[in-house]
């Protein structure tokens, strides 16, 4: 006979059954973050109890967004917003428009930024959203209309004060301009604060454009100090030529590294005597390839992980330094501008083969923090100096390198855990002490 106790019991256990996104079936990127979380739970001591508040998103948000196409027909593409946690503040997070898009790579890439938040301490969330579209198949006009569609339709959860949009892969500060533009026509006010990396004069924050690059820089130059690896000459091989990836490799090379060898979607250059990035950009630009660029020579694409050099950057995509790849690459320290480029397997081995990796969390969060500056700007009215921005970005990701270095010395963990047991502290400590409503 079952009990009214047996009955709660039971009703509980369906109720707490997981949600169809979750299925560990078909999990996804999503799986590698819930890795993470389990790497982390045994040092959080009594705040593990709320362990499982992270494993969920607090929101997902799936939209159609149909468009005209200049043939007049119309598409329909599938947008993402989720907000994976706003314990700490407002969500807080990029827009991707990529062809590969999936609802389980935006929950990671959420997951992620409540983590790199909360780890170099700034007052936010995690949310990331995203259109599954390959926008080079779009004319400009189109993928103004994409943009201004997606943005009214997730306009229902965002806001300056409640989940803040930003570039990330192949979005841009004229992207980010018109979402501003239709969410503030939706509001009747211009509300600046909405998004950021938007234009200079829009509202936009001086140093923004480089500020993930140089993130990794000042980062990638506090391991490499560690690591006992000299910037005079140190070789560093860069894997995606976007925002971050060409930021990180000029900046490097302004500070006597010398770019070996360049990766994107067009080809994988190399060079001993070293790339000027300048000349790179504008070959690319020149060109659409980087294939051809006078003085390197075109590598198979699979050779880029054993080229020799003393510091990799892998600035594209999730997923690519893995069992297969880790056990290739030869330097001495990897400095993450990508988010989620390395599986926790490849992270073990690289750990077993004593490389020094400043994980993702750390390494790309100069970004959101301009992003952080940038909206602070926008609330007060009042601009900083782009020396004032550098100074203060300098001095936020050398801080965070010094205090989680300590911490993974500490507990004789990764930079990466110990960047999960900073991070899900901040967020789980702000959970306990809101409690749960009602
Ligand atoms: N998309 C960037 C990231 O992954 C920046 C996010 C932001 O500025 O909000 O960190």
């Amino acid at each position: 006979m079952t009990t009214p106790a047996d009955q709660k019991a039971q009703d509980i256990a369906r109720a707490q059954s997981i949600p169809s996104y979750l299925d560990p079936q078909h999990l996804g990127p999503y799986g590698i973050f819930l890795e993470q979380v389990e790497r982390v739970t045994p040092y959080l001591g009594k705040l593990a109890y709320w362990v499982e508040t992270l494993k969920r998103p607090k929101r997902i948000l799936v939209v159609d967004v149909p468009i005209h196409l200049d043939d007049g027909s119309v598409a329909h593409f599938e947008g993402y917003r989720v907000q994976h946690n706003t314990s700490r503040g407002p969500a807080k997070g990029g827009v991707r428009f990529h062809q590969d898009v999936t609802l389980s790579e935006v929950m990671a890439l959420s997951a992620w930024m409540t983590v790199k938040n909360a780890a170099v301490n700034l007052p936010y969330g995690g949310g990331k959203g995203g259109i599954r579209v390959d926008p080079r198949t779009l004319s400009n006009s189109e993928l103004e209309r994409l943009t201004r569609r997606y943005t009214s339709e997730i306009s229902i959860i965002i806001g300056p004060d409640k989940d803040i949009p930003a570039p990330d892969v192949n979005t841009n500060p004229q992207i980010m301009a018109w979402m501003m533009d239709t969410y503030s026509m939706n509001v009747g006010r211009t509300a600046t604060g909405v998004v950021t990396g938007k234009p200079i004069s829009l509202g936009g924050s001086l140093g923004r454009g480089d500020a993930t690059g140089r993130g990794v820089f000042v980062t990638g130059a506090e391991a490499m100090r560690q690591a006992g690896v000299d910037m005079q000459g140190a070789r560093v091989a860069v894997q995606g030529f976007g925002n971050v990836g060409n930021a990180a490799a000029r900046i490097f090379t302004s500070h006597g590294a010398k770019v070996v060898a360049i990766q994107d979607v067009t080809a994988t250059v190399y060079s001993e005597a070293g790339i000027d990035p300048v000349a790179a950009l504008d070959h690319l630009r020149a060109h659409g390839t980087l294939a051809g660029l006078p003085g390197a020579q075109e590598i198979a694409k699979g050779d880029f992980w054993s080229v020799p050099c003393d510091v990799m950057i892998p600035a594209a995509l999730e997923n690519q330094i893995t069992v297969d790849t880790a056990p290739k690459i030869t330097a001495k320290v990897i400095v993450e501008g990508a988010n989620g480029p390395t599986t926790p397997a490849a992270d073990d081995l690289l750990r077993e083969k004593g490389v020094l990796v400043v994980p993702d969390v750390l390494a790309n969060a100069g970004g959101v923090t301009v992003s952080y500056f940038e909206w602070v700007q926008d609330f007060s009215s009042f601009f900083w100096t782009e020396e004032e921005i550098n100074n203060r970005l300098d001095r936020i990701m050398r801080e965070a390198y010094l205090s989680l270095a300590d911490v993974a010395e500490r507990h004789k963990v990764t930079l990466r855990t110990a960047a999960y047991i900073v991070a899900c502290t901040r967020v789980l400590e702000s959970r306990a002490l809101r409690g749960l409503y009602p």
